[in-house]
């Protein structure tokens, strides 16, 4: 009860969506249906991803420049380094803010299989960025840690370089347990990193898909959402919304009360539980 009345109070809630540029003509209409529903509950921002190999950056460019074209919402392409030289770098981003982008999600990437070490990291990005353009420009954070980094303590200097290097904001990793997100939070303060730390929501829709992402992103699942799942069969799709909806609002929820005014969505490009949950936290559509 108390969670629903300080949810009923909320004011001044800010969300963004993250989308991945679709590889097939399914997967371009489910895109697009998930854009217009979600643009009229006017974003912060909506962002997109970026994959390593050849072409996927101008299908990242597309897309981008697309939703802004047909939505007016601001967009944000992710840009990564590890495969990329910093004259490649600059170019890119230059004729990003020559077609009017502001926001990137400044990234190193996976490093390529075999490889240890890279020449960039994601706090170098962000100074050859800033050295472009003053974008804003938003990182990534790990509350359980980045599965490189040898301890927490080294990967929150590591954040506290990327905020000093420029970064405006800091997108997490998705995570279920919520008090290790406030915990990271209260961490990231005292290290006097000076960056909205924004929670990064999957909503689950599919259980089998979640546990491949948990296993390579060091992202504990517990026992309780596995149970959730337990039994469920593989066609009950409507079933397994329902449960990833119900998680995902129990933890925006428990965050919103904490303080949490900016929320990041993992869409995966579907639109109906992000829109759900929007639609509890108070955000209505507007023409
Ligand atoms: P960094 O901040 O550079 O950190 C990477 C690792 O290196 C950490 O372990 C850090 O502690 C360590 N480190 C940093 N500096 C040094 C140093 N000087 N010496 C030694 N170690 C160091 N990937 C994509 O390919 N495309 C995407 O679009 C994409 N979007 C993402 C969006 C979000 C919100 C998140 C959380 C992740 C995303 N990723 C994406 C995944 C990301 O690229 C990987 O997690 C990658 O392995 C690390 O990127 P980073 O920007 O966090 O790297």
């Amino acid at each position: 009860d108390a969670l629903n009345q300080s949810l009923s109070e909320l004011r001044d809630i800010d969300v963004s969506f993250e989308f991945f540029p679709p590889n097939s003509e399914a997967m371009e209409k489910t895109l697009w249906k998930s854009v217009e529903r979600l643009a009229p509950l006017k974003p912060k921002y909506m962002s997109v991803t970026y994959g390593a190999n050849s072409g996927e950056r101008d299908r990242t460019h597309a897309v981008v420049k697309r939703i802004y074209k047909e939505t007016g919402v601001s967009t944000a392409p992710h840009l990564t380094c590890v495969d990329a030289t910093p004259t490649e770098l600059r170019q890119i981003a230059k004729d990003y803010w020559d077609s009017g982008i502001r926001r990137i999600v400044a990234l190193r990437g996976d490093l390529p299989p075999g490889v240890e070490k890279t020449d960039m990291y994601a706090s170098d990005l962000v100074t050859l960025l800033k050295d472009v353009a003053d974008f804003d420009i938003s990182v990534a954070a790990y509350p359980e840690k980045h599965p490189e980094a040898p301890n927490t303590q080294f990967d929150l200097l590591n954040l506290k370089r990327k905020a000093e290097a420029g970064a405006n904001e800091a997108i997490t990793q998705f995570f279920f347990d919520t008090s290790v997100f406030l915990r990271f939070r209260d961490r990231a303060a005292a290290a006097g990193i000076d960056l909205d730390i924004v929670p990064g929501i999957l909503p689950v829709t599919n259980y089998q898909t979640l546990q491949r992402f948990a296993g390579f992103t060091n992202v504990h699942v517990p026992n309780w959402l596995h149970k959730m799942y337990d039994g469920l069969d593989a066609d009950d799709q409507a079933t397994r919304n329902l449960m990833g909806a119900n998680i995902a609002m129990d933890m925006v929820k428990v965050l919103a009360k904490e303080g949490v005014k900016h929320f990041h969505f993992y869409t995966l490009n579907r639109c109906e539980l992000s829109y759900a949950i929007c639609h509890m936290l108070g955000l209505r559509s507007q023409k």
